[in-house]
């Protein structure tokens, strides 16, 4: 049983290694064909992020390996996979749930890493990289990672989801992870400057953040920077 528990971590730290590459690797293409030598001379600190954000794969996927193997073998979790098992009407609410309650965790542990102890032993990794680039979307500091980690994992218990929805949760972090950090808005001006958008974060919002540190500091949405006064607005560099 052990190992059958250590072989899914195992397997779950490879898929999201996997993903990390693949998702970054597709938007540093699109950046490089799009904006020529945009990341020239950010060659060291790519690296440096890669390889921060490979040892975070593994702090990902240890905990989302052994849950995996719960929910398998035990019924753990309130994943489901029957259709019918809940109302349609909840399928799209179940991910807005999960996106909802990983802002709110993201927002105020990400605040409490800008006091002074916790950044300088660990969020201070994040902020290494300046600019971010698409390579940075995972490059945290182990204790950082080990934040992020447990989001989805305990969840699952709390929250029931159809696991084809868990998977759009995960294909929008992915790409928001990125994406938030590659330097340029890839969503239209009209949708980013949009009433919506103005409560929506994408690359801008969070290139800003990357600037001045003391402000932006969700995750996918702007409601709890406006509410706490740390909204700052877009970047006027992406
Ligand atoms: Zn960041
Ligand atoms: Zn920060």
């Amino acid at each position: 049983m052990l190992t059958a528990i250590a072989l899914s971590a195992l397997a779950m730290t490879v898929i999201v290694a996997l993903r990390y590459l693949a998702a970054s690797a597709l938007f540093a293409w699109i950046t490089a064909r799009r904006l020529p030598g945009f990341y020239a001379k950010l060659g060291p600190q790519m690296r440096r992020e890669i390889g921060w954000s490979l040892a975070s794969a593994a702090i990902y996927g240890v905990p989302a390996g052994v849950v995996a193997w719960g929910w398998q073998h035990r019924g753990w979790t309130q994943v489901y996979s029957d259709w019918d098992s809940y109302p349609l009407w909840y399928l799209p609410l179940a991910p807005l749930l999960y996106l909802l309650a990983h802002d709110a965790w993201f927002y105020w542990t990400h605040r409490w890493m800008h006091r002074p102890r916790p950044f300088r032993i660990a969020h201070a990794v994040h902020h290494a990289s300046r600019p971010p680039t698409a390579w940075a979307a995972m490059s945290f500091h182990p204790i950082e990672a080990l934040t992020g980690a447990v989001v989805i994992p305990a969840l699952v218990f709390v929250i029931p989801i159809h696991v084809a929805m868990l998977g759009v949760v995960l294909v929008i972090m992915t790409v928001m992870g990125v994406t938030n950090h590659m330097g340029w808005e890839m969503f239209p001006r009209r949708l980013v400057h949009s009433r919506l958008g103005g409560w929506l974060i994408t690359a801008s919002h969070h290139q800003r953040h990357h600037e001045e540190y003391k402000c932006n500091y969700g995750l996918y949405f702007r409601h709890w920077d406006r509410l706490c006064g740390t909204d700052k607005g877009l970047s006027a560099n992406a």
